[in-house]
């Protein structure tokens, strides 16, 4: 991209709002569970990162746009360095897709500067407000999983700062030790300052789409098994129902449509969501009312439309702070993977004893993983279920569920996602991941996270 189009591109780059001002003093992750104190530190494209980080004492993280649900994004009491102002855009090949850019800049800003020019991210999650940095430390995932693998994949290359200074430019040929542990590597590594990402062409803005009404897990895993070629799977299922409707959902897939349309950018958001919600708004009865009216609104078993990708990929970005939904004391998520040999039966464990806890997941989303291999030393996906819930926070009812589907977890051969995580214990980490030790050889001695401390038992840096 020569210098002045890009100078252009970069006045079209829409600030995000949420937990994003970087000028901020507070920084909460997405469940707002927990809350920790924490000096916020805002970096931009002349920052010298060593030079900040040789200032601070009490640890170092980096972060993104905190939309991390747990503490991978937190350090108590610490240096939070706030990392989306560091976000112009570097270099773009209109005949690779190869589009090169400073950490900080968000999946939304990718796609309003790539669309236009024909081109999509080859994995996005289920918001676009996170950043480039925030995708590649936790190694994310998305509805293409099972053919396209973790994003991680399709970053070419990227640059990491360690707080003494030392520079590495890391790629699969490259530091290769180092490209490795820092993707899926929570930002214990060191800061990444840009990273080269591989986009995919598009001709429209337009997803093919069908939604089909399943029950059971069989019909669910019938389905998985149907689509295979089709790009993007994903279901949502109602946790709440049991007896015949156990495990009822809506299967949802969809390609890029093929035929030429107009590629415009997206409009801003408009919604906010004005407050927190009373604690009891979210409650057995009014999830599983909602799970009934969201299960019929597809009047047919199938529904075949064309949608745009906002409403495909983003349902809950149309509404920002969303979260406040759940009210004051936030929210838990829960997110496994189980691997095939025991992927049907730890589902159907896992919903039965969600559903006989009386907790209801308002957000339940069911998906087949593939086996594309993560290039992260530490990335969670594995070919296998992962199953997604979110719970409102009942101190004394949620955690001990979290422990039990823990175990449960574990005893099915699968584990946690640690950034939706906010509760899983040292034993079980270690456990899920017994790649940490070797992560830990790789970590910035300055750098740490309210996680990292929690489910390592390393010393507090304080
Ligand atoms: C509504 C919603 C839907 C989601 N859907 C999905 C999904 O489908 N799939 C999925 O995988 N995830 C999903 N997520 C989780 C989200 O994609 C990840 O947590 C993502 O990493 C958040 O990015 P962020 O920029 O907000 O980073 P933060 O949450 O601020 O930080 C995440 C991690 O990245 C590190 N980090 C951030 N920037 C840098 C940097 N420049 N250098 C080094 N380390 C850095 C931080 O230290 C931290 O460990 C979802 C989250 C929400 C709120």
């Amino acid at each position: 991209m020569p210098p002045a189009e890009a100078q252009e591109a970069q006045k079209s780059l829409r600030y995000d709002s949420g937990n994003s001002n970087p000028a901020s003093a507070s920084f909460e992750s997405w469940g707002r569970y927990p809350t920790y104190a924490a000096k916020v530190i805002p970096l931009h494209w002349q920052s010298d990162f060593p030079a900040v980080a040789r200032d601070l004492h009490n640890g170092i993280l980096p972060v993104g746009l905190g939309r991390s649900y747990g503490d991978v994004c937190l350090l108590k009491d610490g240096n939070l360095i706030a990392t989306p102002a560091m976000n112009r855009l570097i270099a773009f090949d209109p005949e690779t897709g190869l589009l090169t850019a400073e950490a900080g800049i968000s999946l939304a800003q990718i796609l309003d500067f790539a669309v236009p020019r024909g081109f999509f991210l080859p994995v996005t999650p289920g918001t676009k407000y996170v950043t480039l940095g925030g995708a590649i430390a936790n190694d994310i995932h998305g509805k293409n999983h099972h053919v396209a693998g973790t994003f991680g994949r399709h970053v070419t290359q990227f640059e990491l700062v360690r707080t003494d200074g030392t520079v590495l430019h890391c790629s699969p040929s490259e530091n290769r030790e180092f490209y490795s542990a820092t993707i899926g590597g929570l930002g214990l590594t060191g800061l990444i300052r840009w990273a080269t990402l591989q986009l995919k062409p598009i001709v429209s803005r337009l997803i093919d789409y069908e939604g089909i009404q399943f029950h059971g897990i069989d019909e669910f895993l019938a389905l998985t098994e149907a689509s295979k070629e089709i790009e993007y799977t994903v279901s949502w299922v109602d946790c709440t129902s049991t007896g015949k409707n156990f495990c009822r959902g809506i299967f949802m897939q969809g390609d890029h449509s093929t035929k030429r349309a107009e590629l415009k950018p997206s409009p801003e958001p408009k919604l906010v969501f004005p407050f927190d919600a009373p604690g009891f708004a979210l409650n057995h009865l009014s999830v599983a009312a909602f799970n009934t009216l969201y299960f019929h609104k597809q009047m047919s078993k199938r529904q075949v439309a064309l949608h745009d990708y906002e409403p495909f990929f983003y349902p809950l970005d149309k509404v920002l702070h969303w979260n406040r939904m759940y009210g004051k004391r936030g929210l838990l998520q829960f997110q496994y993977v189980i691997p095939w040999n025991n992927a049907r039966e730890g589902t159907v464990a896992i919903l039965k004893e969600v559903a006989k806890s009386g907790l209801a997941s308002f957000l339940a989303v069911l998906k087949a993983f593939g086996d594309a291999p993560s290039p992260g030393l530490m990335s969670f996906p594995k070919p296998g279920i992962t199953l997604a819930l979110d719970f409102p926070i009942k101190p004394d009812k949620s955690f001990p569920l979290f422990e039990r589907l823990a175990d449960m977890t574990l005893e099915f051969g699968g584990r946690l996602y640690p950034a939706k995580d906010a509760a899983m214990t040292a034993l079980h980490f270690q456990a899920f991941y017994p790649e940490w030790k070797q992560l830990a050889r790789f970590r910035d001695p300055m750098i740490t996270s309210s996680f990292w401390e929690r489910v390592t038992g390393d010393q507090p840096h304080l």
